[in-house]
């Protein structure tokens, strides 16, 4: 085996009580993940504080001087030990809350010691809770290292004694075991191309640098490692996918794809909408499984793209689904297609949470004997009931919340699984779709309809009420229809309900009926009620609809021009551009108000700034991204492939990108890895566990 799987209970200085606390709270198990184990930052070993001159702050600073007497102080929860400390220029306070004899005994009065630790300010008293000291005889022997290595640590780790030393001190004993040089991970042509340090090298200075400069090398190879391994998984996922899972074949455009196209379209498709097309009819020929990702921002026009793919898989005698996330959703896809499908003689049917048991029967039946062609549900097609003859293909309306799982499920059913089209229903940027969907195929409509005028997003204030409200009078005596959406953020919220019911009668005290009808729409409804509402809206028989964020995807009301989002802060960035996406669909110039209180943090702030000055909903997920980071973006908390050890999704995109290709052009070049300088990334392979951080070897 090899020596760097050994288990850290074997490491000179660890044991078993170590070892475990290790594993517990840091997943550190082996000699590999303790070395790929990264300092978050390093303390200039040469730099020293004078006391008169410490920083405000709660920095980790180190001082050098001597501690001259020690005291105690009785408290209420037991007894602190004070250690006066002083350097030519002034005095502070060292303090224990426990451990007090161990260390009193070790503490040596008028020597010169090296203390380092994080500044905790009183009164404008600086003190040092549980410091590190070194005598600084010892300190000078050891200054081989000049930057201090800081490794992230956890409460439980400090209190069980495990300092920032003895973890320094384990990393030492780990790099004297290994007097051979660390193997190789990445081929030299990447080496060289792109100038990075060999892995030994950086391995080493990445602990312990020698300066500045080799550490930044350090960590630029590391961290394009990081990404290279993370890519090529996904990269290899995708092509052996495509070698080993065959798809169905289809090679005809036939009569209801020419009929619709030529017939019933009802406008000329953008280019990038037929660049779309295209791309995904090659995939479909191949006898390949498809599995793409159609990104596209609100309103591009994802949805005729879906259909016209769904004529093609029927006119090649397959059956096809579409998946939407929302039952309301589901229902108004379900009903523009059904219009559309009809003219030709297709068959389709709803299937959602709440049909009946006759419904589905007649559904199951159809699906079976194949006179259903199309089926369009949200994941309740998923369930294990629902089984096709043929379905040829998915496409799945996402709107973050179909799993990698899910979308694996629907083809397990079947022998030859169905060519999948997931389209998002929000931008997603570049270095998260390269991140979270790197093992799909990816195409981009960037492009709107033409003729489309630029929605106008405001950000006013409770005190604007009244002006606001002026101004949906106006809109609606124009004829047009407005949306009030009021923030559910939890579902089961009361306070949220009650907000949104109090609006809703404030509103119907400032535009009475009969002039004005309202709808309103809201998870808590009955799924018969809210279609009742939704139908009123969009027949044009209410002219103000109040809703929830269930309104949030794809709901398409073409004479809706005015978009008020209430309590607008609390919406996420990808939120409110969705929600305004809601307007702008027609011909008449659109508004979108954001409604906040006037005291806004910062964040909530650049949330409103970002959206009063961009309709670009590529741009909009970049700021989203930096906002928020990576972790918390769509649900993304349960992705692996999203904990980075050391790289960086926001200020490493660059790396990102040159690793992405890198991968690309190998498993493209050689897919089997038979060239020698491909040989160590082979050997990587085999040890990594897919989705995991590709340091967590397999033990
Ligand atoms: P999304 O990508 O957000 O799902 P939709 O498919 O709902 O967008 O399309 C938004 C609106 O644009 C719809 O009313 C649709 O009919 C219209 N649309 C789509 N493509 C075009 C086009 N090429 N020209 C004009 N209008 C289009
Ligand atoms: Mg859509």
């Amino acid at each position: 085996m090899d020596a760097m799987q050994t288990a850290l209970v074997y490491l000179k200085g660890v044991g078993p009580e170590r070892a475990r606390l290790l594993k517990e709270e840091l997943q550190l198990r082996t000699y590999q993940d303790l070395l790929h184990f990264f300092p978050n930052r390093y303390i200039d070993r040469s730099r020293f504080y004078p006391i008169n001159e410490l920083p405000h702050s709660n920095a980790e600073i180190q001082i050098k001087g001597r501690i001259t007497s020690v005291s105690y102080v009785q408290q209420k929860r037991g007894k602190r030990m004070i250690a006066t400390f002083e350097d030519q220029t002034g005095s502070m306070e060292l303090v224990w809350f426990r451990g007090h004899k161990w260390i009193r005994d070790q503490l040596k009065i008028n020597t010169d010691y090296v203390v380092f630790g994080r500044l905790n300010w009183f009164k404008g008293n600086a003190s040092m809770p549980h410091p590190e000291l070194e005598l600084e005889t010892n300190f000078n022997k050891n200054l081989k290292i000049s930057f201090y290595p800081i490794y992230p640590s956890t409460e439980k780790l400090i209190s069980k004694g495990i300092s920032q030393k003895i973890i320094q001190k384990m990393m030492v004993q780990l790099f004297q075991n290994q007097t051979a040089p660390f193997s190789e991970t990445l081929p030299s042509s990447i080496l060289n191309q792109y100038k990075l340090i060999d892995k030994d090298k950086a391995i080493r200075q990445i602990h312990f640098p020698d300066n500045p400069h080799n550490l930044t090398r350090a960590q630029m190879r590391l961290k394009f490692e990081e990404f290279f391994y993370m890519q090529m998984q996904l990269v290899l996922k995708n092509s052996q996918r495509k070698q080993k899972i065959k798809g169905h074949i289809f090679e005809t455009v036939g009569a209801n794809f020419n009929t619709f196209f030529n017939e019933y379209l009802p406008f000329e498709l953008t280019s990038a909408q037929k660049r779309v097309i295209k791309e995904i009819r090659i995939d479909m020929g191949t006898g390949r499984q498809m599995n793409r990702l159609l990104q596209g921002d609100v309103g591009s026009g994802k949805t005729i793209v879906a259909l016209l793919l769904i004529l093609i898989a029927i006119d090649n005698k397959y059956q096809a689904c579409l998946v939407a996330p929302t039952e309301i959703l589901a229902q108004q896809h379900f009903q523009s297609l059904a219009e559309q499908l009809q003219k030709l003689n297709v068959s389709v049917k709803l299937l959602t949470g709440s049909s009946t048991k006759k419904e589905r029967h007649s559904i199951y039946e159809g699906l079976q004997n194949g006179e259903l062609s199309v089926l369009i549900g949200t994941h309740a097609v998923f369930e294990n009931t629902v089984q096709f003859n043929r379905l040829g293909i998915a496409v799945i309306d996402e709107q973050h919340r179909f799993g990698v799982a899910q979308r694996s499920k629907l083809w397990q059913k079947n022998e030859i699984p169905p060519h999948i089209l997931v389209m998002t229903a929000t931008p997603i940027p570049r270095t998260l779709a390269m991140s979270l969907y790197g093992d799909l195929d990816l195409s981009v409509i960037d492009e709107l309809p033409p003729g489309r005028k630029k929605i106008r997003t405001l950000h006013r204030t409770d005190s604007n009420r009244l002006k606001v409200f002026a101004f949906v009078k106006e809109q609606i005596a124009l004829g047009r229809q407005v949306y009030v959406v009021y923030p559910l953020i939890q579902e089961s919220s009361k306070l949220d309900y009650k907000d949104l019911m109090d609006g809703y009668e404030s509103l119907s005290r400032s535009f009475p009926v009969p002039n004005y009808q309202i709808s309103i729409v809201h998870g808590q409804m009955k799924s018969e009620d809210k279609t009742f509402e939704m139908e009123r809206f969009i027949q044009g028989k209410t002219q103000i609809m109040v809703a929830t964020t269930v309104i949030e995807v794809g709901v398409n009301v073409p004479n809706a021009s005015v978009m008020i989002i209430e309590s607008a802060e609390r919406f996420g960035l990808s939120q409110l551009h969705q929600l305004r996406g809601r307007v702008g669909r027609g011909a008449d110039q659109s508004y979108c108000i954001l409604m906040t209180g006037t005291k806004l943090s910062r964040e909530a702030q650049t949330r409103m700034e970002t959206m009063t000055s961009s309709n670009d909903g590529f741009q909009i997920a970049e700021v989203d991204l930096k906002l928020r980071g990576p972790g918390n973006i769509m649900g993304t908390q349960q992705s692996g492939i999203l904990k980075f050890k050391i790289a960086d999704l926001i200020q490493d995109q660059a790396l990102l990108k040159a690793a992405r290709e890198q991968a690309l052009r190998i498993v493209t070049q050689d897919p089997m890895m038979k060239d020698a300088d491909h040989q160590c990334i082979k050997r990587t392979l085999t040890g990594l566990k897919f989705d995991s951080n590709i340091w967590n070897f397999i033990s």
